[in-house]
């Protein structure tokens, strides 16, 4: 007789559903037979690798035995990108903690500060890690139905109660591209208890226009409680590389690297990471070609006569009016890989990654035809 494992599992475990990724462009090539796949699913970087990222790491692998190559454990303390983060941010490096992706670090956070009796806010439409690290870890989910498909800020303050422990704000929210301006937010913040973690996930801060950036890092001085996660994922074009960071007080970094795995981030990662910050060449261009895509893809929207949710990320929300599962399906025929997000209680919408201009144009044309 078999054991029940499900039943031996943590309960929270046991209801947890896997994390939905987008579909890889090798499984649609093997699965249909396709080529020249679009993959606008993920949020990546369609620019590819920056120029100086594959010299670091390509530099990095020429390392002689006796070096710090990729043979040695990696750097622990990740001191040199941590450095070049704190100079640009005009923080202290104490206040940085390095994740392997900011998912990494947003389930660190709960990992050190959520138990099994607590609640966990986050909004209705928001990103997906939240609930999972929640259930993962026993705790109790409060989500907040969404205003406007954001985040409705005086309904999650009001959600607080004493066993409230975190709080979770995707700022651009995914899927949804939504945003919150800086003076809510900040209104937000000082009507939280100290006691509250706010984690504040900024994975696609550097898409939003300078002028409307919520000076978050300064805001740490101001709110203890608040932890600002971010990522080399999206607008770096590092995704394959997985590195995020959190920045916090001294005193939150000190608690969140107690429970980081000691070589979270790997040398590739690091030198990488490193390697793309200083490329603001990169980071121009990826921002520019963003913005290109945006409006692409938005007046082809309207052409085709599809609402869409505005976005301040690097993708964008668009209702096809009917099963979104299905127009998926047919676009994977089409040879163009988009992600459906029935899942997140959007079931009539689509979400597209902005890609380059001849991605993006496929995807029009593809949509076009199927629908
Ligand atoms: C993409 C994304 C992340 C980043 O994930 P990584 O683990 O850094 O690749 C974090 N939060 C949100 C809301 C995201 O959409």
């Amino acid at each position: 007789m078999s054991c029940d494992y499900n039943a031996l599992a943590n309960e929270g475990v046991q209801n947890l559903q896997p994390y939905q990724a987008g579909k890889p462009t090798s499984e649609l090539e093997r699965e249909l037979g396709l080529t020249n796949i679009v993959k606008l699913a993920s949020n990546e970087n369609p620019l590819g690798l920056s120029p100086k990222v594959k010299a670091a790491l390509l530099e990095l692998l020429e390392l002689p035995a006796n070096d710090e190559g990729v043979a040695r454990y990696p750097d622990s303390n990740g001191f040199y990108l941590k450095s070049a983060l704190a100079d640009k941010l005009g923080c202290e490096a104490g206040q940085i903690t390095l994740g392997n992706g900011s998912n990494d670090v947003l389930e660190i956070l709960a990992r050190t500060f959520v138990n099994e009796s607590h609640e966990v806010i986050f909004s209705e439409h928001a990103f997906v890690v939240y609930p999972l690290v929640t259930l993962a870890i026993g705790a109790t989910p409060v989500a907040v139905p969404a205003k406007v498909y954001g985040h409705d800020l005086e309904a999650m303050a009001a959600a607080i109660s004493d066993k409230t422990k975190m709080i979770f704000i995707a700022n651009p929210n995914n899927p949804t591209g939504t945003f919150l301006e800086q003076e809510e937010l900040a209104a937000f913040l000082a009507k939280v208890p100290e006691t509250v973690i706010v984690v504040l996930d900024e994975a696609y801060y550097e898409y939003v226009a300078d002028e409307e950036k919520a000076p978050s890092v300064e805001w740490l001085k101001l709110y203890p409680n608040l932890v600002v996660s971010r990522t080399f994922s999206k607008a770096y074009g590092l995704a394959g590389l997985r590195v995020g960071y959190a920045v916090s007080s001294v005193e939150i970094a000190d608690l969140l690297n107690r429970v980081r795995q000691p070589f979270n981030c790997n040398s590739m990662s690091l030198a990488a990471a490193q390697a793309v910050l200083a490329d603001s060449d990169y980071l121009a261009e990826s921002v520019a070609v963003n913005n290109q895509g945006m409006e692409q893809l938005t007046k082809g929207f309207d052409a085709l006569g599809l609402a869409y949710i505005p976005s301040k990320g690097n993708f964008i929300t668009v209702d096809v009016n009917q099963s979104g599962a299905e127009v998926y399906q047919r676009l994977l025929h089409e040879g163009v890989i988009v992600r459906p997000i029935g899942g997140y209680g959007l079931p009539n919408h689509l979400r597209v990654s902005i890609g380059t201009a001849s991605e993006n144009a496929r995807l029009l044309e593809a949509l076009n035809k199927v629908l």
